[in-house]
């Protein structure tokens, strides 16, 4: 393969200082190549709008896109006429062709007292939610007519095979590393829908195809219980894009870490995928060192995974990551506070750094 060209926008807040952190780490895999452009914030102080068609056709025509984050108080109005950072997500999204969003979560075994979750409940837990991002109850048609309004859900059958594959594609992927039986958990409420009795009907069609990936359906309902009482049985879940948004964040929160968490949005086949933190741009530390880059790390393995199909470099970043919490690393949004361990244990005593020790030291773990 040529040398990857990524289409680099750091964006505003810590965007800058956690990208250039990544950039770091992608230097010491190999040859990549940055095409570093404005979007976001800077964008509207340099051009006057969040994404200009120039970065969204360098987006379009790259391998991949690496975002830091978009926003900041700077740029809060309440004018509805006055350019937005999120405007250029949205607009982002839209121009790629991005209608899968996938979000793993895999709370690191250092992290697992960070959950919500007690420590038995959440071990284990390794599951990645798929997302269809361009379809369903936010594009269908609303309106309002006095005290009546309406929000129209519509799925075709093709956005629904296309969100499936995705998913059992994803599934296979994980299996080859982790050796597990892949699952696919198809997400849907077909006791009421008729969007969603159309989408587990497409999904049973397109199983077929996977024979080797397992296939169960769960309502949506049940599945919001599910992955609170037992998210280590998950693997893949898809669903629809308004039972996504709510169960992505929800599996997000099991790991109790915002700093930690990654996330990919993908296209069609071969077009350039867009992979970011979930977090936002904490303007309240932007410039302080003290960002947490492990959630943008994670992102690059992502990209290095479902981008440009080096599964094993993502494995090791993931196994780095890893190590470095193993080793007691904390940035100061996953500090406990309980610096010392109990005597005479083995837990390694906790040491605060900041975005560049631990930048330094994932390094470290990856040339080791
Ligand atoms: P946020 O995620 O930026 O911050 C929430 C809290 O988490 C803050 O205390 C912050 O300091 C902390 N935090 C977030 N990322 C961190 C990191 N890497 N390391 C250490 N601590 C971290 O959410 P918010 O405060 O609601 O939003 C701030 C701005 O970000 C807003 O303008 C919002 O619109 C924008 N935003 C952008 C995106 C995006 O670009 N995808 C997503 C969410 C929010």
């Amino acid at each position: 393969m040529s040398t990857p060209r990524i289409v680099v926008l750091a964006g505003d807040g810590v965007g800058p200082e956690i990208v250039g952190a990544a950039i770091e780490l992608l230097e010491s895999l190999g040859e990549f190549e940055f095409d570093r452009r404005l979007m976001g914030g800077c964008s509207i102080d340099e051009h006057g709008i969040a994404l200009t068609d120039d970065v969204l056709d360098a987006c379009e025509a790259a391998d991949a896109v690496l975002l830091g984050a978009v926003g900041g108080p700077k740029w809060d109005t309440t004018d509805p006429d006055a350019p937005r950072p999120e405007q250029g997500l949205l607009g982002l999204r839209k121009g790629m062709g991005l209608f899968a969003n996938l979000r793993p979560v895999r709370p690191s075994p250092a992290l697992v007292g960070a959950s919500p979750l007690r420590e038995e409940r959440i071990a284990g837990t390794d599951l990645l939610v798929v997302r269809e991002l361009t379809g369903g109850i936010y594009f269908g048609d609303s309106g309002r007519d006095g005290d009546s309004a309406h929000d129209t859900c519509e799925y075709t059958a093709e956005e629904i095979d296309r969100i499936t594959r995705i998913a059992f594609e994803a599934a296979r992927r994980r299996a080859e590393i982790s050796g597990r039986e892949p699952k696919v958990t198809s997400v849907d409420k077909a006791n009421v829908l008729e969007t969603s009795r159309l989408w587990r009907e497409v999904v049973g069609r397109v199983a077929p195809d996977y024979p080797d990936v397992k296939l169960d359906h769960l309502l949506v309902d049940n599945a919001a219980m599910q992955l609170v009482s037992r998210p280590a049985d998950f693997d893949v879940i898809v669903t629809e894009n308004l039972f996504g948004d709510i169960l992505s964040d929800e599996a997000a929160m099991l790991t109790g870490s915002l700093g930690m968490l990654p996330s990919a949005s993908l296209g069609a086949d071969g077009a350039p995928g867009l992979f970011e933190p979930v977090h936002g741009s904490a303007p309240d530390i932007a410039g302080k060192g003290v960002a947490n880059p492990l959630a943008t790390f994670l992102s690059v393995a992502m990209m290095l995974r479902h981008g440009f199909g080096r599964a094993e470099e993502a494995v090791r970043i993931e196994i780095a990551v890893d190590a470095v919490l193993e080793r007691g690393l904390r940035t100061p949004d996953l500090a406990s506070g309980t610096v010392a361990p109990p005597p005479l244990s083995d837990v390694p005593q906790e040491v605060e750094v900041g975005t560049a020790e631990m930048t330094a030291a994932v390094l470290e773990e990856l040339s080791s």
